[in-house]
């Protein structure tokens, strides 16, 4: 009933039961058991539906803690995203001790860039900022194994969808691709079709 029908690490039901998860929203009972089998997936929901559990929670199983290089990248439109997505990650990885680190522009650089050098798993971040790292090379992006496409709609309403594109042709083929958004313009339709690979669509 709970979140061990999934059998995740029991470091990570732990955290769970601290944040009050008693058991999974629908998002998340959709999605979290085809992230464990590693399919692409297309997910068509609404921010408050528990969606950012429904990934942090298969990609915080997933993370390989001696990798000490980041394994997934969470692309959000805005930087309170990126905030509350790195959070979520942060408490639902904390018994695991798992590292997300959040960027974002109009926050030093080299603040970031320092953060960047150590221990990291995750990063999270809009596409501006992690375009600039990538260009800086002060992002290592070559054992990323998962990347989340967070709020895709609002990425294309804010005019980050060619940076996101730039962002996606750099990294690894072999990743699996997460993809989120409340409607499925033509555009978001497009990205899903040249950079996925047999996506599985959910609709809550
Ligand atoms: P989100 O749609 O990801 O912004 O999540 C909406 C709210 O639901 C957040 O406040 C989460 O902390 C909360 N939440 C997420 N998953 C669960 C769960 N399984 N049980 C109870 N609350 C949850």
């Amino acid at each position: 009933i709970g979140f061990n029908k999934y059998g995740i690490n029991k470091e990570i039901i732990r955290a769970l039961n601290v944040l009050g998860y008693e058991k999974p929203m629908e998002v998340q009972s959709k999605v979290i058991p085809l992230v464990l089998e590693g399919k692409d997936l297309i997910v068509k929901s609404q921010t408050g539906s528990g969606k950012t559990g429904a990934f942090a929670i298969p990609l915080c199983e997933k993370i390989e803690l001696e990798t000490n290089k980041p394994q997934a990248l969470v692309l959000t439109p805005t930087r309170e995203l990126a905030v509350q997505v790195s959070d979520e990650i942060t408490n639902i990885g904390k018994f695991k001790k798992i590292r997300s680190v959040k960027v974002y522009g109009k926050q030093p650089i080299q603040m970031q860039i320092r953060q960047l050098k150590q221990r990291v798993h995750v990063v999270v971040g809009t596409p501006g900022r992690i375009s600039d790292h990538i260009k800086r090379k002060t992002i290592k992006l070559e054992d990323l194994k998962y990347l989340v496409i967070d709020e895709a709609d609002e990425l294309l309403n804010r005019g980050f969808i060619d940076q996101v594109e730039d962002i996606i042709k750099k990294l690894p083929h072999d990743r699996k691709t997460l993809l989120f958004s409340a409607t499925m313009p033509e555009k978001i339709r497009e990205i899903c079709s040249k950079y996925m690979i047999s996506p599985e669509q959910i609709q809550i």
